[in-house]
């Protein structure tokens, strides 16, 4: 007989199952072992008595066993089912669990190791592994192939205070901190590409919204202005909402998130201009020097008065990478959209891109760049240039937002932060 699964309980009323897990909790007296089973798809409850009963006396919280037993509806069982034991291995007796009740938030990173197998680790991770499958499904859906850039590169791309450098054999080299400038030499070929791909930037503040090693979903297409990037950014963002309500209900309410409100996310979203965002802000009694970015606070400040994600476009060129196009209708701005939703702040970074190699080479030197290192890049705009836009999405941050946790830290398995490389 295979095993099933403990989702798989309440088909098998009245008759045996067999399943295999670890013990979740453990309670025994001398008549009555109580053993909760965890697999990947829940917990069931499991009655142990008479000669097994020595066996599950020994067992110890995340002891792995298999089990035999008939199941019967219970209304007292969480979940409604409990198993009656009639037959019990023990395949690994565990150690001493370390993870008790009550431990803090910095003890459960320090063994993420084991944190993981928790219940909400567990539902965490089943919606980031929808969110991956929902990017991959809707850019594949609209004709994007996959492309993938090098990880070690020469050039900066989002400014050079954020680049880790590396030894590469006794001269220094950065880590990518996006695809981007690849991506603009791939679109001459593939004119639909998207990835999805780790992105490495020393942040120096500590905040709850930065990992210094991020999964980034970018992509770049070719021909595309400015009105379609915004479409096509609520569109995924939709996309994957719609997925993850769909998906992972069960986990999102887990962890306490309503998944009909977040089903309900669809395009389009609210749009407004950078201009009319530092108004909002002053309204609030937030003053902002003029053409500065917007920082986490008033993100944060400007989000209360939205539900929705929130597109602010037309940011001041001063503060945006080098290769965004200027507006052609305020040339202290450029075509350049951020997406914000509550709580988290900044999940999409977009714009259509430069074409003038002047204009680039002159936006590399202010940033005090050897433009003999983005040759490569430049050459992209003498040969057949076109229009072109893209974005990158950072993946932990739309994990963030639809599992409503405090930090970005708790969206991946293991974590990287500027104090954080371990385990
Ligand atoms: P922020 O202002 O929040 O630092 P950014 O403007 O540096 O973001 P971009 O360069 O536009 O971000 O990168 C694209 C997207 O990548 C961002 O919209 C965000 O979702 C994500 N992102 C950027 N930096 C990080 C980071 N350190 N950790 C996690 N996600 C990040
Ligand atoms: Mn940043």
């Amino acid at each position: 007989m295979e095993f099933q699964t403990v989702s798989q309980v309440p088909e098998y009323d009245g008759k045996v199952i067999k399943l295999r897990g670890w013990v979740y909790r453990h309670r025994a007296s001398k008549t009555i072992a109580f053993v909760v089973l965890r697999d990947v798809t829940g917990t069931v409850q499991c009655t142990v008595k008479g000669d097994l009963l020595p066996k599950a006396d020994e067992l110890r919280i995340e002891s792995a066993i298999e089990l035999e037993g008939k199941v019967h509806k219970d209304e007292r069982a969480p979940g409604g089912y409990e198993i009656t034991v009639t037959g019990l291995d023990v395949v690994h007796l565990a150690e001493r669990f370390p993870i008790t009740k009550d431990q803090s938030t910095q003890w459960l990173r320090e063994q993420r190791h084991l944190w993981l197998r928790s219940q909400k680790m567990t539902a965490i991770l089943k919606v980031r592994s929808a969110v991956f499958g929902a990017i991959h499904d809707y850019f594949r859906g609209k004709g994007y192939y996959e492309f993938h850039s090098p990880m070690f590169t020469p050039c900066m791309a989002e400014g050079g205070s954020t680049l880790f450098t590396v030894d590469y054999y006794g001269k220094p080299i950065f880590l990518a901190q996006t695809w981007q400038l690849y991506a603009e030499a791939a679109i001459f070929g593939l004119e639909k590409i998207y990835t999805i791909a780790p992105s490495f930037r020393s942040e120096k503040s500590r905040t709850s919204r930065h990992l210094t090693e991020y999964w980034h979903a970018e992509v770049e297409t070719a021909w595309q202005g400015f009105d379609a990037l915004q479409e096509q950014g609520e569109e995924l963002v939709a996309f994957i909402c719609q997925a993850v309500a769909k998906k992972c209900a069960k986990e999102l309410e887990e962890l306490e998130q309503d998944p009909k409100k977040i089903a309900k996310i669809k395009a389009p979203f609210p749009r407004i201009t950078y201009d009319e965002a530092i108004k909002i802000l002053k309204k609030d009694g937030m003053s902002i020097a003029p053409g500065k970015d917007l920082r986490t606070l008033e993100e944060e400040k400007l989000m209360e008065h939205y539900e929705l994600p929130l597109i602010v476009t037309r940011y001041p060129k001063a503060v945006k990478a080098f290769y965004m196009r200027e507006d052609p209708e305020d040339p202290s701005k450029v075509l350049a959209y951020d997406m914000l939703v509550p709580r988290v702040g900044e999940i999409i970074g977009a714009s259509e891109r430069e074409t003038s190699i002047d204009e680039l080479e002159r936006k590399l030197r202010e940033e005090g760049e050897d433009t003999s290192t983005y040759e490569w890049y430049l050459d992209t705009r003498k040969y057949g240039s076109v229009q072109h836009s893209g974005f990158g999405l950072g993946v932990e941050r739309v994990i963030q937002w639809l599992c409503g946790l405090d930090s970005i830290q708790d969206a991946i398995g293991f974590p990287r932060t500027p104090d954080r490389t371990t385990p």
